[in-house]
């Protein structure tokens, strides 16, 4: 008996897992696949991304639903389009030995007509993003009035997005003895919040670090170079709209520097360090109390008993010399019973620390990307739509209605929407459109750079070209390389090198082919979204190669020459810095002559 059969799966879904090649269960689903498949009841699941949540419900999903009967009897919500899509092929693989089982995916962007149809053919199973489902709803497209199960998965990215609303109202529509499962990486208010209203007597699992303090914070690392601290300060505030947060630095100039820094660059920042008088002091906090402060930034000593709660996030803008401060710190959130996040900003020369204070704490820190660009920008807009939408009309706005209209009078609807997005998107998009990848590899290597300015496009020989979509969004070298083709009006050979990463990749085609691909992609959209291409300062590998095959070895980390390449620059970059730092930290950490306590 193989460890899956032990959990309960009957031969359909183990002969698909055999076919997929998963040996054993990861522990999110030999935790929650018994759960579901022998009790009926809810449940509320907290792991990590990448530890095989969909299956952990996918499975037992599949196994429970009646294929024979055409009724939609589950429906899967998800924050974007491209885990949508992603879900949906999951269980399509899942459940590939199952007859007659259809799973449908619905999201925004794409004919809602088609999607429509697809539902009535028949639907068990559907997978949709909040937005989209609504609207389908309200339409009458859709009937989930008979479903017996909903799965909430990433239920705090959606309602970070602002699906809140929206997911209420879904639920409205669904029959109040359906059994619900909310899968989520972290447990903030507005997620206990839906479990308390809209579930009963869930059974709760929680997986992976079991940390010896509060267990409710989780520690994520991200790896910069020096110089990009504060550009990754922006994008991790940006990147969380509602942010409610101390940042910590170690110096009081830092602090202040910092914190004029975001102010000038439009966040509600405030500074609290030492050199304040009291009485500053006191106005700042309470700014913070009151919320009209979002980003505090404070030095240890300052900080030291801010008893404010709900803080969503700490961020280590530089981590302290101590390992007994990096508890204090991270203390500041997840209070009383909530979660929270601590984030720490670090270079590579730091990720020593990091381990340090793993094992000090008994606590493994994930380490994560900083969003790109055109990340923040999807999330930022998401945000904006859904505050448009949930926004409470003021009456007073009445009496100026007709003068109003006045001005606005010609534009229709879709122009309209495009206008008032752009008021506020445009910021973002303006600043992020160009912009590099922060990241540096935790082996040092800095991902594949997209600097502009830095780069001459080749005259002869191949270029190398980013673009800013992915894996997730169900691309494979494959259909990238048609979707390349057949959008520049290049030729079977013509693209070749095609590199597909988590959310962006890269491909080469002849010099003489780029102006026409670099036109082709100019203010490019596909859904709404702009597809953007660039030449990538990276050669990756010069010549033609055998297309888009070779990329296997190059994904596990990258081939020789480009990893040559990125290293050497990832390494010069924290050299820089280390030479501030190390001064500091008196012959690094962990070493025998070291007085701190990594
Ligand atoms: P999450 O939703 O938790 O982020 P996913 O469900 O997307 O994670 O799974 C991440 C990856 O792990 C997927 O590629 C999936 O196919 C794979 N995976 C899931 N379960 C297993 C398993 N038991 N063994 C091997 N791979 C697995
Ligand atoms: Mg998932």
């Amino acid at each position: 008996m193989t460890k899956f059969e032990a959990l309960g799966l009957d031969k359909p879904l183990l002969d698909a897992i055999t076919d997929l090649g998963f040996e054993s269960p990861s522990e999110v689903q030999e935790k929650a696949i018994p759960i579901l498949l022998e009790n009926d009841t809810d449940l509320v699941a907290l792991a990590q991304t990448g530890t095989g949540k969909t299956a952990a419900f996918g499975f037992p999903l599949i196994q429970k639903i009646d294929s024979k009967s055409r009724t939609t009897q589950g429906l899967i919500l998800s924050p974007t389009r491209e885990l949508c899509l992603q879900i949906t092929n999951e269980i399509k693989l899942y459940s590939k030995y199952v007859k007659g089982l259809n799973v449908v995916a619905i999201y925004g962007g794409a004919s809602i007509s088609e999607q429509a149809n697809q539902i009535k053919r028949g639907a068990q199973i559907i997978v949709a993003t909040p937005g989209r489902m609504k609207d389908m709803i309200n339409r009458g497209m859709v009937n989930i009035s008979k479903i017996d199960y909903c799965v909430l998965d990433e239920a705090d990215e959606m309602l970070n997005m602002g699906f809140m609303e929206d997911i209420k109202d879904i639920l409205s529509n669904t029959p109040d003895e359906k059994f619900t499962w909310l899968f989520s990486a972290t447990m903030p208010r507005e997620v206990s919040t839906i479990a308390k209203k809209f579930m009963h007597n869930p059974q709760e699992i929680t997986v992976g670090a079991k940390n010896s303090g509060a267990t409710t914070v989780q520690h994520e690392y991200y790896v910069i170079g020096g110089r990009d601290r504060y550009p990754a300060l922006k994008r991790l505030a940006d990147t969380n709209p509602g942010i409610f947060s101390v940042v910590f630095c170690r110096t009081k100039r830092d602090t202040q520097r910092v914190a004029e820094k975001l102010i000038e660059d439009g966040y509600n920042a405030g500074a609290l360090h030492g050199d304040l008088s009291q009485n500053q002091r006191d106005l700042v906090m309470n700014a913070f109390r009151k919320k009209q402060i979002q980003m505090l930034v404070a030095t240890d000593v300052a900080a030291r008993g801010i008893d404010v709660d709900d803080i969503t996030h700490v961020i280590n803008y530089q981590l302290p010399d101590e390992i007994e401060t990096y508890t204090h710190r991270s203390g500041r959130t997840g209070r009383a019973g909530k979660s929270g996040v601590s984030m720490v900003i670090v270079t590579r020369s730091e990720l020593r620390k990091i381990k340090a204070i793993e094992n000090k704490l008994q606590t493994e820190f994930l380490s994560k990307k900083i969003p790109t660009g055109m990340e923040i920008c999807e999330i930022q807009l998401y945000h904006l739509a859904n505050k448009i939408k949930n926004t409470e009309i003021n009456e007073q706005v009445d009496n100026y209605l007709p003068a109003i209209n006045d001005v606005l009078q010609g534009i229709d609807r879709e122009e309209l929407i495009k206008k008032i997005i752009s008021v506020e998107f445009s910021r973002f998009y303006d600043y992020y459109n160009k912009t590099k990848d922060l990241n540096i590899s935790d082996r040092g290597e800095r991902s594949e750079g997209r600097d502009r300015s830095k780069v001459e496009i080749p005259t002869s020989g191949s270029v190398r070209y980013f673009i800013n979509v992915g894996e997730r969004d169900d691309y494979d070298w494959m259909t990238l390389k048609d979707f390349i083709k057949e959008t520049v009006g290049l030729g079977r050979e013509d693209v070749f090198k095609v590199d597909v990463k988590e959310s962006f990749s890269f491909f080469n085609t002849d010099a003489e082919h780029s102006e026409k691909v670099l036109s082709t992609f100019t203010e490019f959209k596909v859904d709404g979204r702009f597809v953007n291409v660039e030449v990538s300062n990276n050669p990756g590998g010069g010549g033609r190669g055998r297309g888009g095959r070779d990329r296997g070895g190059d994904r596990g980390r990258s081939s020789s020459r480009s990893r040559n390449k990125g290293g050497d620059r990832g390494r010069d970059r924290s050299r820089n810095n280390d030479n501030r730092g190390s001064r500091d930290s008196g012959g690094g950490y962990g070493s025998k002559k070291s007085k701190r306590r990594y």
